[in-house]
């Protein structure tokens, strides 16, 4: 579950949730902790996920939205089971921030190692010019993970304090990091 996909659903199916949002991101403005909280706790208690559970994409962030997010849980007798650290040397992080690349007419996004396009440069749906995002240049790569790097080591000490973390080798591909993330699941 992720906010971001969360976000996009309740923009879509314009609850008034989603409205406040929509306005929110037209503005540039970041979508504050409440809101998020609010949509996460929605999704929580519906489909699935309101049995069964859920594993967390992109909340919480800060220690403050980790507290938030233990005290709202509480109210509903429920609980953050485990939260799980996949570690990726930093060197390998941004090269694989650095390694996408996407096309100037659509957007089609491919990764030089990963995912190369056909042929080098260009896009192989629509042929245009492949292009690295102003956001994924290396200077602006390292600046957004030193912030975040600090704000996610407050996220991780919440959860250590009360003996729930999981730590899982991030390195090697997709299927092997998903294996093992089902493994510390599965062990808890
Ligand atoms: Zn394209």
């Amino acid at each position: 579950m992720s906010t971001g996909q969360l976000f996009r659903a309740a923009i879509r199916a314009r609850t008034s949730l989603g409205e406040e949002i929509r306005d929110l991101v037209a503005q540039g403005e970041l979508v504050p902790d409440d809101l998020a909280l609010q949509a996460l706790l929605d999704a929580l208690s519906a489909g699935d996920a309101s049995s069964h559970g859920a594993i967390l994409d992109g909340f919480p962030r800060t220690a403050v939205q980790s507290r938030l997010l233990d005290d709202a849980l509480a109210q509903l007798d429920r609980r953050v089971d485990l939260a799980i650290v996949i570690e990726v040397p930093i060197s390998e992080a941004i090269a694989r921030l650095t390694s996408r690349r996407v096309c100037q007419a659509a957007g089609h996004t491919f990764h030089l190692s990963e995912r190369p396009p056909r042929v080098s440069g260009h896009c192989d749906i629509d042929g245009s010019p492949l292009e690295r995002r102003a956001d994924d240049d290396p200077d602006v790569v390292r600046t957004r993970m030193d912030r975040q790097g600090a704000e996610l080591a407050g996220v991780v000490a919440h959860y250590e304090d009360t003996g729930r973390v999981a730590r899982v080798d991030g390195r090697g591909g997709a299927d092997r990091v998903a294996a093992s993330v089902v493994r510390v699941i599965d062990a808890r």
